[in-house]
């Protein structure tokens, strides 16, 4: 198993570790709050059902109690052994609520139904054509032997009697069992409607805060094709639970949301810490090698010298060549590593002056040229008679190309040419560096220039280096306005290109150390 791959796998081992408890307790919490939703959605379903049919049942207690206190006078005179038309005159004056004093005869009574509310007959009936839309009620009237010689009542209509009762019904006959299911409902948190053969609302008693779990009951008696609606109010607990559960899956969710997305950035933000110690540690171990490799060659070749260990004067100059460009190189590699630490402490200054470019260009080129022409490289250089001159530090302009044309030597493979030019386009200034080496994949372009970073892949990883220059060559660069492009083709070779400002009003100033590594 390689580090990374070991790396990896504890970095997910981690995020799982974290994520999957929080997603599993998430969805418990969400789950618990829907039963619970669903246990009170249901028990209110129940509860409506039972107030249905509580009123219904209060409607007729309410009717018949109506019919008790208005029927005493007839019961009293049956009982004296009134009878026939004596007996009918004292239904009248009929009470308010009714309409036409009847009295039933025994024989008629088969006309008529029975209902039994609180231990009591009830008696009911219709009669479509001398009554339409009336229902008969009465009670049984028995005579001073207690025989049943008919039933005393009023034709009246349902319809107004229920309009005018259902506040009353609500008010006195229902309170007595306002709080049931352990407080959760209570009769203040019911809306009832009541409803016409027709189905239309006639009257209601509160406005119901939805149709859910509403209960339909159907009235009997003489009421028949009646019916009661009976829902919740909009302040029933029902209703503010589905709310409260609404708002709490969603909360939930979002908290599950956010501890997911710390653990992501946490992460991200380890995994990075990770891979810097790592870049940090391979850094001081490629700054030795990069260090010791020129010393030990210029070693080499002084104590060859020095032995005059050499066969003629040519193989003599060989040595001094060897020594001049291996002393350059290290010099180069101090330059980069001394500016990057001045770059790290925030003071690196820059000379701003005007830079002839071309100038600058044709003596980093020189100074580089021993070193190319000895790995055995073809430099093609192609500069225009005239460019405009660039406001800025000649020496860290020069130490840009110096590290792009080190880059290019480095990471180029069997084909060995180098190109170097420069354009003036739009007032600004582009000097170029192509090589036809390895080439960069377009995910690791952007990456290429975060400090430390050296690519993993292929060659690169033969090729020593400090994961410095490209990053020194970055912020030099933005610190003169101006911005380094990249283009390159894996396996073809890469263009780096220098854009800046030309003329320019840069002044001598010091720039920020910069946390490119972070992105
Ligand atoms: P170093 O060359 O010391 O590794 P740099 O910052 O100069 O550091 O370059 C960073 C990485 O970019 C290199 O390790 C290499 O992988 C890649 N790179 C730079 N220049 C080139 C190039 N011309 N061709 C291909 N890869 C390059």
């Amino acid at each position: 198993m390689t580090a990374s791959t070991f790396r990896r796998r504890i970095l997910v081992s981690i995020g799982l570790a974290v994520a999957l408890p929080t997603m599993v307790l998430a969805g418990l919490g969400i789950l618990l709050a829907m039963r619970i939703s669903q246990a009170i959605d249901s028990q209110s379903a129940r509860y409506h059902l039972y107030m249905a049919q509580q009123v219904t049942e209060s409607f007729e207690q309410e009717l018949l109690a109506h019919l008790r206190e208005s029927i005493t006078r007839a019961e009293n005179a049956s009982r004296a052994g009134a009878q026939g038309p004596a007996l009918a005159a004292t239904l009248e004056p009929r009470p308010p609520e009714f309409e036409t004093a009847h009295l039933a005869t025994l024989d008629e009574l088969s006309d008529y139904f029975m209902l039994v509310v609180e231990s009591q007959p009830l008696v009911y009936g219709f009669d479509r054509d001398r009554h339409p839309g009336q229902s008969y009620a009465g009670l049984m009237l028995r005579d001073s032997k207690g025989q049943v010689i008919g039933a005393g009542g009023w034709w009246f209509r349902p319809g107004r009697f229920l309009v005018d009762h259902l506040r009353t019904v609500m008010e006195d006959r229902l309170p007595s069992q306002e709080r049931i299911y352990g407080g959760i409902e209570s009769i203040r948190n019911v809306s009832v409607l009541l409803l016409g053969p027709d189905g239309r609302e006639m009257g209601r008693v509160r406005s119901p805060g939805g149709m859910r779990n509403a209960a339909i009951e159907p009235l009997t008696g003489p009421f028949e094709g009646f019916a009661v609606r009976v829902t919740s109010t909009p302040f029933a607990p029902d209703a503010w639970t589905r709310g409260f559960v609404i708002t709490e899956v969603t909360f939930i969710g979002l908290m599950g949301l956010a501890v997911l997305a710390a653990t992501w950035f946490g992460l991200r933000y380890t995994a990075h810490q990770i891979e810097l110690a790592r870049i940090k540690s391979s850094f001081v171990s490629n700054v030795s090698h990069e260090l010791k490799t020129p010393i030990s060659l210029i070693r080499l070749a002084v104590e060859t010298l020095e032995m005059r260990r050499f066969a003629s004067p040519e193989e003599g100059e060989k040595f001094l060549r060897r020594i001049s460009r291996e002393t350059q190189r290290l010099n180069q590699l101090v330059d980069n590593i001394l500016d990057f630490a001045r770059l790290e402490a925030g003071q690196r200054t820059f000379r701003f002056a005007p830079v002839d470019v071309l100038e600058m260009i044709h003596e980093t080129v020189d100074s580089f040229r021993l070193r190319l022409e000895d790995q055995g490289f073809a430099l093609e250089v192609d500069l225009p008679d005239e460019l405009p001159p660039v406001r800025g530090d000649a020496h860290a302009l020069s130490q840009c190309v110096l590290n792009l044309l080190d880059n290019a030597m480095k990471y180029s493979r069997g084909c060995k040419e180098v190109r170097v030019s420069a354009r003036a386009v739009d007032a600004r200034v582009a000097i170029s560096v192509s090589d036809r080496g390895i080439g960069i994949s377009p995910h690791d372009q952007r990456r290429i220039f975060e400090k430390f970073v050296r690519l993993e892949t292929g060659l690169v990883h033969d090729v020593k280096g400090a994961g410095l220059g490209l990053s020194l060559v970055d912020q030099i660069v933005r610190a003169h306005g101006g911005h380094v492009e990249v283009s390159s083709v894996p396996g073809e070779g890469s263009t780096f290109t220098l854009v800046l400002p030309a003329g320019g009003e840069a002044q001598s100033r010091q720039i920020e150390p910069t946390a490119q590594t972070g992105s």
